[in-house]
């Protein structure tokens, strides 16, 4: 393979993972919606601090909701660090999983716009110069705080 073919051949890989990380992003809004349908929680601003209790790591972490995460079939938490989980911004809000940008070495696949320092660019073995944006070590979206206020800005007043 030449190196034009080798660089279109990371050009469509970089474009399927950021359509796997799109379709997963909207599977999870389904998979959480539904999650609190169940419960009887509307999404809405009157619902604010019910929504986010509900969907603390300590409420929603059970078998049955282990489609959302199947970390909580072994009652893990995908930060041990944190003490505080929210688990409704399982994809971050600042997270865009649109973006790829072909550099003279390398291609990259989603980024941070926020320009956090909790994340970095993940390169794997398959393809060497294609980088993902992965967020393993920033706490940002689960925080109760920062839900609250995604939740302001986010939901409707009422439906
Ligand atoms: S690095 Fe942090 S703030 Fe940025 S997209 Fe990832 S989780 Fe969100």
């Amino acid at each position: 393979m030449n190196s034009k073919d080798i660089r279109q051949k990371e050009l469509e890989y970089a474009q399927s993972l950021s359509a796997s990380m799109l379709a997963w992003e909207e599977s999870q809004k389904r998979k959480l919606a539904e999650i609190l349908k169940r419960k009887g929680i509307i999404l809405t601003k009157d619902n604010i601090p019910t929504i986010v209790h509900a969907t603390t790591f300590e409420q929603i972490c059970s078998p049955e909701n282990s489609t959302y995460c199947p970390l909580y079939l072994k009652q893990e938490r995908c930060h041990p660090q944190l003490l505080e989980l929210n688990c409704f911004l399982c994809n971050c809000p600042n997270y865009d999983a649109k973006y790829i940008e072909e550099q003279e070495e390398n291609t990259l696949v989603g980024k941070c716009t926020i320009q956090s320092k909790g994340g970095h660019y993940h390169f794997s073995s398959l393809y060497p110069r294609v980088g993902v944006w992965s967020c393993e070590q920033c706490p940002t979206h689960h925080s109760k705080t920062f839900l609250a206020e995604y939740l302001k800005k986010t939901l409707p007043k009422s439906i």
